[in-house]
Formats: structure tokens, C-alpha cells, sequence
């Protein structure tokens, strides 16, 4: 298959779109992202990657970040995990402190916010310490990524921070039910800082090959996780990854993923490659329009959804 002229074509075929959507303005770090950008990556197992438009260009990866430190409290924590939180589609926006309350402090599941900043906790809690729980997520990213240069833009975590009055209050909620271990202000810091790591398409695409690989990296053969841990994984992204559009992602592009309101999106080809596209403007959902036009477009015309 010809995927350098797929990825060309479908770079011509989302032009028309690049307009649509809204940049995240939560943060003026976001907000000053110029909304024209599109870039797709894709990284096969033999470390073969082809790539279109700004593949070079860094952006915030946000949420994605949380499939890493998912990854990580699934392999020191194992089924435990889930006493802390779900793992079943929110069908809520992805900062929603309403299901949180009804349900007793216990999120639905580790993408939403609240989910993945209990996941950060839980992390801050195996490590003893906030500053290592970071670092480890760090080498991580490092790791799968076979990236030592990747690492976090503090201009944006401290703005996350400085407005991050939802969040904060996510964790103080879950802290109400005795569902959080740790300083709540410490933790959320790290959650900042994490989804604050910037990487480009081309790293994320690479990053993702353990996912489609039973927990095994196919270039440097480092197992991550058990192949059931990988299995669990790719089920939460596919019935979580894009909050309450997770179902429509399902329905139009058919693979695992996960997206961040940075505006990149990661997928996964199962024993294949992994994927990654970044458009900055979002759709009401807070997930790229553009990248997941993006993924529709190279699932129907290569056949490689998983259904
Ligand atoms: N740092 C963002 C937040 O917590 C992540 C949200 C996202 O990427 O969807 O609001």
C-alpha cells in the first residue's frame, strides 16, 4: 500500500476544513495556537514512519498524556486500580463535576479529568513523592518514544495551574469521599505538568507501538505491560478516548485513540503501526475536527479499522 500518497491525499481533502472548529481558549498558552496546522504520522513496526504537513512542529499532547500514566498505575496496580476508578464511557463532558458527586467521588473511568487525576495519585502514591511521580512519567514518554530530547513547556503547565480551578476542585471533590491519597494542589501540578509534555506527530506515532504490539515495543522488544493490560488499554481508548464523542469516533474511524484538547489525537492499528494527527481547532467535544476527519479518511480508504 502506497501510505505516503494516502497521507498526501488526505492532506488535500481536509483543506477545505481547516477553518472549522475552535482552538482551546481556556489558557492563553492554547488560545495563541494558530488554528491552520494539520500534520499526520504514521510509525510501522519496522520503525518506517511516513508523514504529512507540520510533523515536526511540537504541541501540547494534554490529554493523551493519559494513556501514559494510565499505562503506568495499570502496571504497578493492576485490577486494583479499578477500586479507585471505572473503567465505563462517561457519556459527560470530559471536566464534568456533576457524575463525580452522583457517583461518590469515584470516576468513570482514567480519561476523563477527574479519572486521570486520580490516576496521577495514585502514581504520586507508588512513588513516594510528586517530583519523581513526574520524572517517571517523563522517562516513559521518553521510553516509547525512543525520544530523550521530548519534555514538558512550563509556560503552560503554570497557566494550567493558575486557572486549573476545575480541576482542583475535581480532586478536592474525590478527597471529600476518601478517594485520593495525596496533597491535592501537588497532585494536580504533576497532571499539569504531564499534559503539558510536547511532542510532535511523528514521536506520538512511534510512542503508540506498544499499544498495537501487546505491551511490547516491535523495534527495541522492551515489554511495557502484559499483553491483557494492552488489551484493557485499547478498550478504554476506543470506548473513552474522545469523552462523550466516543462512540461517534468509534462509528467513524473504527480504532483505538485518544485525543487532547492540544489538538493532537494518538490511534492504534492493531499488529500494524501506531498513529498520530494534530489539527488545533476542536470540535464541541473538545477533540480535534480536523484530525478525526483525518482518521476517517485513512480507515475508509485503507480498510484498517478494527471492525
Ligand atoms: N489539561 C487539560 C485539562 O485538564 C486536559 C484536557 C484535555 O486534553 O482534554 O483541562
Amino acid at each position: 500500500m502506497d501510505y505516503q500518497k494516502i497521507l498526501n491525499e488526505i492532506s488535500e481533502e481536509i483543506k477545505p476544513y481547516l477553518n472549522e472548529g475552535k482552538v482551546a481558549d481556556y489558557i492563553p498558552a492554547l488560545a495563541n495556537v494558530d488554528p491552520n496546522q494539520f500534520a499526520m504520522s504514521i510509525t510501522m513496526f519496522d520503525g518506517t514512519q511516513y508523514s504529512v504537513g507540520n510533523a515536526d512542529t511540537l504541541f501540547s499532547i494534554q490529554s493523551i498524556s493519559k494513556v501514559f500514566t494510565f499505562t503506568l498505575a495499570l502496571k504497578y496496580y493492576s485490577t486494583d486500580l479499578y477500586k479507585r476508578l471505572g473503567h465505563e464511557p462517561s457519556g459527560n463532558p470530559f471536566n464534568s463535576l456533576v457524575q463525580l458527586e452522583y457517583e461518590h467521588g469515584k470516576p468513570r473511568n482514567p480519561f476523563i479529568n477527574a479519572g486521570a487525576i486520580n490516576v496521577t495519585d495514585a502514581l504520586v502514591s507508588h512513588y513516594k513523592d510528586e517530583d519523581i511521580a513526574y520524572k517517571e512519567v517523563l522517562e516513559f514518554i521518553r521510553s516509547i518514544a525512543d525520544d530523550h530530547t521530548i519534555d514538558s513547556n512550563p509556560v503552560v503547565s503554570a497557566s494550567e495551574m493558575e486557572h486549573g480551578f476545575r480541576n482542583i476542585s475535581l480532586a478536592n471533590l474525590m478527597k471529600s469521599f476518601n478517594n485520593f491519597d495525596n496533597n491535592v494542589n501537588e497532585v494536580v501540578n504533576v497532571y499539569f505538568k504531564h499534559c503539558s509534555v510536547e511532542m510532535n506527530t511523528k514521536m506520538l506515532s512511534r510512542a503508540m507501538l506498544y499499544l498495537a504490539n501487546h505491551g511490547v515495543d516491535p523495534i527495541t522488544d522492551k515489554t511495557y505491560i502484559s499483553t491483557q493490560q494492552a488489551k484493557r488499554i485499547n478498550a478504554v481508548m476506543l470506548t473513552c478516548g474522545h469523552y462523550d464523542a466516543s462512540g461517534d469516533f468509534a462509528f467513524h474511524v473504527g480504532l483505538p485513540g485518544k485525543s487532547g484538547v492540544g489538538g493532537g489525537i494518538v490511534a492504534v492499528v492493531p499488529k500494524m503501526m501506531g498513529i498520530s494527527v494534530f489539527s488545533p481547532a476542536l470540535n464541541a467535544q473538545g477533540n480535534s475536527l480536523v484530525g478525526t476527519m483525518a482518521l476517517e479518511l485513512f480507515t475508509n480508504k485503507t480498510g484498517f479499522s478494527i471492525f
